[in-house]
């Protein structure tokens, strides 16, 4: 008798958790948890996050394709991009390139700022 009235409380529990899931999933474009710093960083750079998920969503339609490093060639390429606001404008470069990239972006930011 016991174990009858437990059943259905267990559903209730899963479905409840359940529930809760997807209105996370459904909310996180307009206010994502601030747990992660990647999270944070979403916050802080809505426009940033926006290129970037529009940058694989064109990878990912072939409106776009993953190049080499103009650098050195490597095949392992990240996309850079100089504007935020152009995001199929890419730079494609390797990890330490793009590093090189984006310490002479911020450089260049800097002095614009100061
Ligand atoms: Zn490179």
């Amino acid at each position: 008798m016991d174990m009858k009235t437990k059943e259905p409380a267990a559903l209730e529990t899963r479905t409840g958790s359940e529930m809760s899931c997807l209105a996370a999933t459904d909310s996180s474009d307009s206010s994502p948890p601030a747990s992660t710093p990647q999270a944070r960083w979403r916050q802080r750079n809505p426009i940033a996050y926006w290129c970037h998920s529009a940058t694989r969503s064109a990878l990912r339609r072939g409106i776009i394709q993953r190049q080499d490093c103009e650098f050195c060639g490597d095949h392992r390429t990240d996309a850079h991009h100089e504007s935020h606001l152009e995001p199929l404008r890419i730079r494609w470069a390797c990890r330490l390139h793009h590093k090189q990239l984006e310490r002479e972006l911020k450089l260049s930011q800097q002095s614009e700022a100061s």
